[in-house]
């Protein structure tokens, strides 16, 4: 047995993660005692003490929603998040393909195409000019939209007119029914998951290990306790074990189809047996898109949608963004406005949601848009899932009545703060905030909802001091703030990013830092939320998981093992 004193810090103490100036006793694996309010109390004694006079020390933060296994090859592709246009993606295209001639394929992600004059990814043929006979994918920030290549398109079976008709509207065919290289939710999923699998059989599985171990390494140089990764394929499943079993970071997952992340899930008999690591066994369902999310907006949200649109095109000189939004499907009733893009009709929901509950597999729906977030709740309670048997993911554009509804089916909801500085921009320029929350944390709280805080890494910062502070802050890059009254307190999202993230995966740490709970904790070397804090050590179950490099002395640190 080993007594560790951590004293001299601020504690964020217990469920109700309350900063105080105490001390905290770390006995073996658990959290031995806590110091009162007080700080009156005399600390008990300890075989080591550890001066922590400035720092913070916090509950370790969990991740409800982090894309590991998809994000851990990002470092084999190019950052292209700086492009500016289409001239910008091309070149770079093109110097890629001659400084990796054996790669087997190009891959290039976290493009803000919203930000480019022409609005749309690179053609295929636009591709193949840049890059003859090479295998390119070219991807979105949110992961829900990508370009191929001609020799992508064929590597991923699309090519053919049977393998794209199949993907309807995922599949962006030209007037004679040819595929123009754009493609949307499942058969973007497709796409990535045949590239992910090509790199996977060119780096060998050393490399695989090597890159999730990388991956898993990062997460705890951030303070990151547990990840949970929202879609691994079944195919995947015992690469996700074997790095389980090699890295201290709690790890989680769900399940999914094999052709995808964003393909239907094929129902319980598809999802591996046996240990998900660290939470019980779990699905991701896709009740809406990304850029494709499902909506409702006042009937008079037209003008002012297309009004964004506009000045958008106005401010680029170009006609990109306003026609983007016309391509957007949108009805118009009488009283509303809506972007059907409801991925399943409720009875096949239903049904897909009861086979996975009635097997024991925990539900995560991703709703992005209100009228799937109604969709998510009306289906859970329709079919009577329990609290505990569902997460509900996103609810990045929503409004009261929803939330209501939500909040009426106990479970809980994981949210994307961190989305402000990176998405906010561009949901002000098309005015969806005059209609609905973006990233409503303060409705959902209102309404009653058990509110995690994840970060859907790599779409959103893996970065959970980020997160906390665009909880609270939720300002966009220009400074100006977004909705400030849907801003959380420090101590809501502190619990928000930790004992609720906890609970909701019945995993380690939904009693905070408290005697007898696991003692996951993150050491910060001042207020988390002051801009320029760092997180400098990370602990899981007692042990050092990971140090600055600064405070080994200037020695890298080195992944622990189990
Ligand atoms: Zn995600």
């Amino acid at each position: 047995m080993s007594r560790r004193l951590l004293t001299g810090g601020t504690v964020w103490a217990g469920a109700a993660c309350a900063p105080r100036s105490t001390w905290l006793l770390v006995d073996d694996d658990r959290v031995g005692a806590v110091g009162d309010e007080t700080g009156t109390t005399p600390p008990p004694p300890a075989d080591q003490l550890l001066d922590l006079s400035g720092c913070h020390v916090l509950p370790g933060f969990v991740d409800v929603h982090l894309h590991l296994s998809q994000a851990a090859w990002f470092p084999l592709g190019v950052d292209a998040s700086g492009w500016r246009g289409l001239a910008d993606a091309l070149r770079a295209v093109r110097v890629t393909a001659a400084a990796a001639p054996d790669a087997p394929w190009l891959l290039f992600w976290s493009v803000a195409r919203w930000r480019w004059p022409e609005g749309r990814l690179p053609t295929a043929g636009e591709l193949d000019e840049a890059a003859p006979g090479r295998r390119v994918l070219v991807s979105t920030l949110d992961m829900h939209r990508g370009a191929l290549s001609a020799a992508g398109l064929a590597a991923t079976g699309l090519a053919e007119r049977g393998g794209a008709s199949k993907l309807g509207d995922d599949v962006t065919c030209d007037r004679r029914g040819r595929p123009t290289g754009e493609l949307w939710e499942a058969a973007y999923g497709i796409a990535l998951q045949r590239a992910l699998a090509d790199t996977i059989a060119h780096v060998g599985e050393a490399g695989v290990q090597a890159a999730l171990q990388g991956e898993a390494n990062r997460c705890l140089a951030y303070g990151i306790t547990h990840a949970h990764d929202p879609y691994v394929s079944p195919e995947w499943h015992q690469r996700m074990l074997a790095l389980h079993a090699s890295t201290l970071l709690r790890l989680a997952w769900g399940t999914g189809s094999v052709a995808g992340m964003h393909s239907r899930a094929p129902g319980p008999a598809a999802a591996p047996d046996g240990s998900y690591g660290d939470s019980g066994r779990e699905v991701k369902l896709f009740a809406d898109g990304g850029d494709r999310c499902a909506l409702r907006l006042p009937t008079r949200a037209l003008v002012g949608l297309l009004g964004g649109a506009v000045a958008e095109s106005w401010r680029l000189h170009a006609t990109g963004p306003l026609r983007e939004a016309l391509r957007r499907r949108l009805v118009v009733r009488p009283r509303h406005l809506d972007a059907p893009y409801l991925r399943y009709t409720d009875t096949e929901l239903a049904s897909l949601v009861a086979e996975y509950a009635n097997a024991g597999v925990r539900l995560r729906i991703h709703a992005l848009g209100n009228l799937a977030g109604a969709q998510a709740a009306r289906v859970l309670r329709g079919v009577g899932v329990p609290p505990g048997a569902a997460t509900i993911d996103h609810l990045l554009l929503l409004d009261p009545a929803t939330a209501d509804h939500v909040a009426s089916t106990g479970v809980p909801v994981s949210y994307q703060p961190g989305f402000l500085p990176r998405y906010g921009t561009m949901l002000k320029a098309a005015r969806a905030d005059r209609y609905v929350t973006v990233l409503g944390g303060r409705l959902l709280l209102r309404a009653g909802v058990p509110l995690a805080l994840s970060s859907d890494h790599p779409c959103g910062s893996v970065d959970p001091l980020h997160n906390l502070r665009a909880a609270v802050e939720r300002r966009l890059p220009g400074g100006q703030q977004l909705q400030p009254e849907q801003a959380l307190t420090r101590t809501e999202a502190v619990r928000a990013a930790t004992v609720n993230a906890a609970t909701s995966l019945q995993a380690p740490g939904g009693g905070g830092l408290a005697p007898g709970q696991a003692a996951d904790l993150v050491i910060c070397d001042g207020d988390p939320f002051q801009e320029g804090t760092r997180v400098t050590q990370t602990w899981i179950g007692g042990k050092l998981a990971w140090q600055a490099p600064e405070a080994t002395g200037g020695r890298p640190s080195t992944p622990t093992r189990r």
